[in-house]
Formats: C-alpha cells, structure tokens, sequence
C-alpha cells in the first residue's frame, strides 16, 4: 500500500509534463507566428536579430584567424586555421577576468586588458609574425601595406544592439559586469582601439553571438555539402540561429548595411523568450512558482522549460511538493509508525533539495539514465549529493519517472522551435513531395542539416530521440521529413565559429 500510493503519485506528478502531439503542433504554428512578427518589427516577444552574416561556410574555407570570447568569467583567446576540408586546428588560452574589472570606472580599463591578453597570445603562439611586426613598425618606412593582418572575431555574449558584421553598442551589462561608460558604446570600436593602442596586426572583423557561432561551426565541419540550416543551443540556457531569407527580414528598411549577394541573412531568434504571454506553452504549479521566484518573472519562458539552469529546479519543486504532501510517503522512513507515513522523512534539515536551485540538472541525466539494479546509482546520488540517506527503490523509481517526465517535455519543446524553423523556411519543400518521398536512404541533396551544443542535447539520455519523436507527429514534416533532418552537434562555435564569421566579414569587405 505503501508503495502504491507513492507510484501513484509519481504517476500523478509525471502526467502533468505529459506534452501531448496536439500541443506540439500548436506550439509549432504559434512559434512560426512569433518567428514572423519578430522579421517585420522591433520590439516583438522574439527578437530576431539579423546578424549581418549573409552566409554560411561549406567546408572549403581556409585560412589562419583569430577569435576571442568575452562570455562570463573568462576571456578566451584563440587562433584558428581552418584547412579547407572541414577540418582545423586551434590554439587558445584562457584567463579569468578579475572581479574589479568587471565593475571598473571606464571601458578603458576592461578593454585594455583584453587587448593585452591578446598581446601576449600572438607573443606566445605567433611570435615570429607578432616580431616581425615589430620590427616593421620600427623601421623608417613604416608597415607595408601589403602586411598580413588577422582577422578577429568578437564572441561577446551581453545583449548588443547590432548595426553591421563588426558593429554593436552594448545595451546592458548582465553577469556581474557593471561598468555604466560602455552602455551605448560600440564594443568593437572599444577593442579595436585598444589593439591599436599596443600596435597589434590585428583588426575586429566581427562580432559573434554564440549560437550563431554554433551554427556556422557546424556548416564549416558538418558532412555533405549542403549548408547548416540552424544552430541551436540547449545548454545553460536555449536559443538558435538560422538562415533566413533577406526578403522577409522586413524590419531592416531599405538604408541597412546589408550585403545582398546571397539573398540570405542569419538570423539570432533569441528564442528563449518564446510564448513569453503563456498561450501555448505548458504551465505546471512548478512552472509557475519557479518563474514567480525567479529574479526575471514573465522572461524567458521558454526558456525556463528548456534549459539546464531551471530543469533541476523544476524537478525539485515536483519532488518537494510530494514531500509536503504528507499522503505520499517520498523519502519517508520506512521503520516509523506504517499509519502516519510522514513521521519521519529521510530527508536532512539542510539537504539542498529544501533550497531554491539546489537541484542540478545532470542529476537529470543521472537518474533517467539509471540502469543499475533498484536503481542504485539514483538511491547513492541522493545520499551522496542532495543529504537524502536511505532512499528506497521505489523513492528512486518515482524520482526517475518525474525525472524523465520533465526531460521528455524540454526535448519535444525543443522539437518545436526546431520544426518551427525547418517548415517556415521550407527547406523541406512541398508537403505532397515530402508524403511521396521513397522510403529508402535518404539522398544527401535532401538533407536538413541542424547543428545542435550544450550539455543538455550532449548528455541527457534519448534527447535527441525524442526530439524525433515529436518531429514525426508534426504533419508538415511526419516520418519522411523526419529522416531528412539531420542533426549533429557542433563544437567550439566561439572559436571556429568566430573565425568563419571574421573570414565571412573580410569577403564582403
Ligand atoms: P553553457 O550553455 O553555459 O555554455 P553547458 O552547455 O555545459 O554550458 O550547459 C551547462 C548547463 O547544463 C548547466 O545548467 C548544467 O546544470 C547543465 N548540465 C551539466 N551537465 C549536465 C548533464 N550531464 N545533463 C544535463 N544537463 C547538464
């Protein structure tokens, strides 16, 4: 009796992520909605930015670039030699960013130690071409013109307002950063002028946001030859970026400086901010009480259903309120009195499961991977990392079954921002040739490549499985344009990817 009562609560609590066929394909027509209102205005609930990259790379790029990253409390500097075939090499370093400098008094301060950083890789990695600069710089006649200059990609992941390939004023600082003088300012220009300052042969060649990173590291490495559709990131938090067409990306008025020769023009959805207003996505009591404790309620809802930072959380609230509940024996002791199961619980006083986030979400991935016997591994975790001593295997069986529950949902989400984008933008081509499409392998001219980073998509188990599932549900795709999809992950978008935007960027120079 026990037992039953604690599973079927579990089964209770698990069918309330349950994330129906019907919901996903609402989701996806709100989700081309949103898609298109963010193309024609500023302001929408998605911000789809255009980026200024107008295409993707194919693989046959070559060429020696650098590539830096200003994301949170590192600054990455790399070098990057993209060989022609798919393949590179790289070369980087990395330093922390001290504390004061992120809340320093002037730009100046901050940008001049990136711009040092830099100085001392080129010394360390390239000190033949950093000296021979030097020298040149030195002698009467000055720096020929002819002289080998690299081209650097800017990976800077604070919300910019862009205005070119290598333009962009800061619009705030987020992270810990703090430093009012660069609000408004052309963080580019910043860095380019202290590069200059220490005479490095380097020029800012373009600034790069992460996932569009992602997604032109995937088209350089992806196999094939035909291009990456998306980039799509699943890790601390979501987002993608695609390839759209110029057409439609209305918004940009006829002045923009655009480069028209391909017709196309990435676009940053910014997708996390998705159905902010709640009208097609799924709203739990944990959904709920996790946003309105959250430090931004009503922002980034998809978000906050997706990704890493909130899915333990969300886990933890379901947990919790089957702790509280004192019905249901989770977690309870089972030597107290059989008539009042809550007697005692086997949970410590400060387990971090009593604490808001204090649930990771690669516990996640533990637990809905769990194939030991009586699931062990789960009961160990729970002792080991959450203060939970003596879990019995039906606490871990129902722990694993909201587990996966909350899991399944995130990937048929994702599912729908990835349809959303692969039918808007056709690539798939007429449903009735999709319908007639043999059943054999498929050819590689009808590939839709999507490339795909972060710890959620790389470790939770069958993500991408059920990412499929809930794509052959959606009839404007089904079991054929489900096959046609294909989906890798992409590593080092801030690298690579920065260096195959820089080379982009000195093409349309
Ligand atoms: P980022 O997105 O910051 O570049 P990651 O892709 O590594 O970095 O994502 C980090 C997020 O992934 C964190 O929120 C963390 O809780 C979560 N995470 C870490 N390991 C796992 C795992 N094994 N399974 C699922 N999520 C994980």
């Amino acid at each position: 009796p026990r037992s039953m009562a604690l599973a079927a609560a579990a089964q209770r609590v698990a069918l309330e992520f349950e994330y129906s066929a019907q919901d996903v394909n609402r989701g996806v027509y709100e989700f081309i909605r949103e898609m298109d209102e963010g193309l024609s205005k500023q302001g929408a609930t998605m911000s789809q930015i255009p980026t200024y990259v107008t295409a993707v790379p194919n693989g046959t790029e070559k060429g020696l670039y650098m590539a830096v990253d200003l994301g949170g409390t590192n600054f990455r500097v790399c070098s990057i030699q993209l060989h022609g075939n798919s393949t590179f090499s790289l070369t980087q370093s990395k330093v922390a960013i001290p504390k004061e400098l992120m809340v320093a008094k002037t730009s100046r301060e901050l940008f001049a130690f990136l711009a040092k950083q830099i100085q001392k890789f080129l010394q360390q990695h390239h000190g033949e071409h950093y000296n021979a600069h030097v020298e040149r710089r030195a002698s009467v006649f000055g720096p020929p013109h002819d002289e080998q200059i690299f081209s650097l990609g800017f990976t800077f992941s604070f919300p910019v307002q862009q205005s070119g390939i290598n333009k962009g004023t800061l619009i705030r600082w987020t992270k810990g950063f703090d430093i009012h003088d660069t609000i408004g300012k052309d963080v580019c220009a910043l860095l380019q002028t202290e590069i200059d300052r220490l005479g490095l042969p380097v020029r800012v060649a373009a600034l790069v946001n992460d996932t569009v990173g992602t997604l032109m590291a995937r088209s350089y490495t992806s196999p094939g030859k035909t291009g990456t559709l998306l980039g799509a990131i699943f890790g601390t938090g979501t987002n993608g970026a695609y390839v759209e067409k110029l057409d439609k990306v209305t918004k940009l008025g006829k002045g923009a400086d655009v480069d028209n020769s391909t017709g196309e023009m990435i676009i940053n959805s910014e997708w996390g901010s998705f159905d902010n207003h709640l009208s097609v996505l799924p709203d739990t009591p944990y959904d709920h009480s996790l946003d309105a404790e959250s430090n931004n309620p009503g922002i980034q809802m998809f978000e906050k259903r997706i990704s890493g930072m909130f899915l333990g959380e969300i886990l933890r609230r379901a947990l919790m309120s089957l702790v509280d509940d004192k019905s249901v024996p989770l977690f309870s002791d089972e030597h107290s009195n059989q008539n009042d199961v809550h007697s005692t619980t086997n949970i410590d006083s400060d387990s971090p499961l009593r604490k808001q986030w204090g649930l990771d979400t690669s516990f996640l991935s533990i637990t809905s991977g769990d194939s030991s016997a009586g699931l062990k591994v789960t009961r160990q975790t729970l002792d080991n990392d959450y203060g939970i001593s003596a879990a019995s295997a039906e606490d871990a069986e129902a722990v694993r079954l909201i587990a996966a529950a909350i899991g399944k949902r995130a990937a048929r989400l994702s599912a729908v921002a990835i349809a959303a984008v692969v039918i808007s933008t056709g690539k798939l081509g007429d449903p009735q040739d999709i319908a007639t499409t043999s059943n054999t392998e498929v050819n590689e001219d009808d590939v839709v490549d999507v490339g795909v980073d972060g710890s959620l998509v790389e470790f939770y188990p069958n993500f991408e499985e059920y990412i499929r599932e809930a794509l052959r549900e959606i009839p404007e795709i089904g079991a054929q344009g489900e096959k046609r999809i294909r989906i890798g992950i992409a590593k080092d978008g801030s690298g690579v990817g920065a260096a195959l935007i820089a080379l982009v960027a000195d093409k349309a120079m």
